[in-house]
């Protein structure tokens, strides 16, 4: 960041976020990602879920060996972790697997099984944000996936902004994208996708707590369906 002159990083950070959000609101998803890059250089990773590639492949094809993360919470479909090792393996991207601190046997042991029954949020917790926040603080931004017009908690999405949980840049460089545009540009790239998104699962996360879509249903509400929980705690 040497665009940072007699300020704090977290001065500079903030400021980097405003000014780009203004000047990036109606940038290509391509731009986006290249203005990190540029600004962030080795400080910036993506995280991806492995529904899709999308967002790894768009980030690799603008910045050939950007860092993703992958959340592994010792819960997920044996496809997303297929899907996973064909993105780190066949993308040029850096791969990250991010494991938990406890096992799921160490996390029964402590807390009883089927913890995401109970307490879901306190699995999240330990599963997903923790780990995530343990990453994000060797980086200052991340790029992430989220996209307004997937579930209404999500479509007031900006494009950069500062993080204040974390103390780092965010980035979503597909906020405006639409169902339509991710399926096109997976089409016409042939990106790696995630073999339930063709069984019905339109947003894919922990096995127990990820059904089908009814028809009618948003993106996400295959996801802790039957709960008031909407969001794992990542991007809040
Ligand atoms: Fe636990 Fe479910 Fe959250 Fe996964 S999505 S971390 S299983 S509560």
């Amino acid at each position: 960041m040497s665009t940072c002159v007699q300020e704090t990083r977290e001065q500079c950070l903030r400021r980097l976020a405003h000014q780009a959000d203004a000047d990036l609101a109606s940038a290509s998803a391509q731009d986006i990602l290249r203005w990190a890059a540029d600004t962030f250089g080795d400080r910036f990773l993506i995280t991806s879920s492995m529904g899709d590639s999308v967002l790894a492949h768009l980030a690799s094809s603008v910045v050939p060996g950007v860092q993703v993360a992958f959340l592994d919470t010792g819960y997920h479909f044996p496809q997303t972790l297929q899907t996973r090792d064909r993105v780190f393996d066949e993308l040029p991207v850096r791969g990250i697997t991010v494991h938990p601190e406890l096992t799921v046997l160490e996390q029964n042991e402590a807390f009883g099984a089927r913890l995401y029954e109970r307490d879901p949020d306190q699995c999240c917790e330990m599963r997903k944000v923790k780990p995530l926040n343990r990453v994000l603080t060797g980086y200052d931004a991340w790029g992430s996936g989220v996209r307004r017009d997937e579930a209404a908690s999500r479509a007031n999405t900006p494009v950069v902004a500062y993080n204040e949980r974390r103390g780092i840049v965010k980035i979503s460089p597909l906020a405006t994208w639409t169902d339509d545009d991710v399926q096109a540009y997976a089409e016409a790239n042939d990106v790696i996708v995630n073999p339930l998104v063709d069984a019905g699962f339109a947003s894919i996360g922990c096995a127990p707590c990820t059904q089908r879509v009814q028809p009618g249903g948003d993106a996400r509400s295959g996801r802790w369906a039957g709960s008031e929980k909407t969001e794992c705690g990542l991007h809040l």
